[in-house]
């Protein structure tokens, strides 16, 4: 990027409500740091301004913005470009912007994966994944599974039109792996590798799950259970799950993730996920600091 040395670096998230996202936190201490002077800032932008906030992500500096509810699907057609996993997916959760153009593009997926491998999530032992949820995370999830994984995918919601139509925009017969709409009891449970929570069932409700225990207790003993929620850090889902014996974690490595990939697209810096982490979770106090 060419711009005089005193140029600030801004980048944005445009979302409905947005006063209370991690994200400023995550991107405040990659630039700390990356070594770059730049901000990030959370504005709330209602559904009828998403194109004028768009617009002024074209000024120079602007790095470019993340978007959250209700804008990742919306943006789609107010974009110049998208990448190949927006398109796939059909939700944008981060804009780039480079000399003027602003690009789509999903992080969500890459970091997903990024976040199972490190919960040692074996992608090449193959087996069959169970996404929870037909919303834009339960679609970022089938890309993950379904594209970068190769594997078989078999969506689970509570209103079951809306997982056949997902499995509907992935149809391909001729395709080695495939996306299925199913109820919990069609699943081959014991040939199930891992389940990915991409419904809101649990988000700040911790007796609530989207999948009874029962269905749990018939995975196979490698297999993983991932929460995409992070409200409660222990979800009703990853309790039953760890009561099991099955390794469980919650969504704070997919969030630190998606963020490390997203700043990286639009600084180039490579920051450690740790950071992003460490902004995530807050630290113990040391002796002698103030509360
Ligand atoms: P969304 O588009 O609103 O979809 C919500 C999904 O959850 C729908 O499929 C809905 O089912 C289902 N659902 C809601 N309440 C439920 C309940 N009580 N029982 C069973 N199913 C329920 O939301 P989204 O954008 O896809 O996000 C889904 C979740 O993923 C949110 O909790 C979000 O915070 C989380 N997320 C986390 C990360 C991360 O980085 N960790 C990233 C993205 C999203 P119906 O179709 O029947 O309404």
């Amino acid at each position: 990027m060419s711009l005089p040395d005193a140029t600030p670096l801004r980048a944005f998230l445009f979302a409905d409500p947005a006063a209370h996202s991690l994200s400023p936190a995550m991107h405040g201490a990659a630039f700390q740091a990356a070594g770059l002077a730049g901000t990030y800032e959370a504005r709330r932008v209602p559904a009828a301004d998403l194109p004028a906030a768009l617009e002024t992500l074209r000024q120079p500096g602007v790095l470019g913005a993340n978007l959250s509810l209700p804008h990742k699907e919306t943006a789609l057609g107010l974009l110049d470009d998208l990448t190949p996993a927006a398109r796939a997916i059909g939700a944008v959760n981060t804009v780039v912007h480079r000399e003027g153009q602003l690009t789509g593009d999903n992080t969500d997926a890459p970091g997903l994966w990024q976040a199972l491998s490190e919960e040692g999530y074996a992608w090449e032992q193959g087996g069959n994944v169970v996404v929870l949820g037909a919303g834009g995370a339960a679609r970022a999830a089938v890309y993950t599974a379904l594209i970068l994984g190769e594997q078989n995918v078999w969506v689970v919601n509570r209103t079951f039109g809306r997982a056949q139509a997902i499995a509907q925009a992935w149809a391909n017969p001729d395709a080695e792996f495939q996306v299925v709409a199913a109820e919990a009891q069609a699943v081959p449970w014991p040939e199930v590798s891992l389940v990915i929570n991409a419904s809101s069932a649990g988000l700040n409700a911790p007796t609530e799950t989207p999948l009874d225990a029962a269905w749990l207790a018939q995975l196979p003993a490698h297999a993983l259970v991932y929460d995409m929620v992070y409200k409660p850090l222990e979800t009703c889902l990853m309790r039953d799950a760890r009561a099991l014996g099955l390794r469980a974690a919650n969504g704070l490595g997919m969030l630190a993730h998606q963020a490390r990939l997203a700043f990286t697209a639009w600084t180039s810096a490579e920051v450690p996920a740790q950071v992003f982490l460490d902004a995530l979770v807050p630290q113990p106090a040391a002796p002698g600091d103030q509360a």
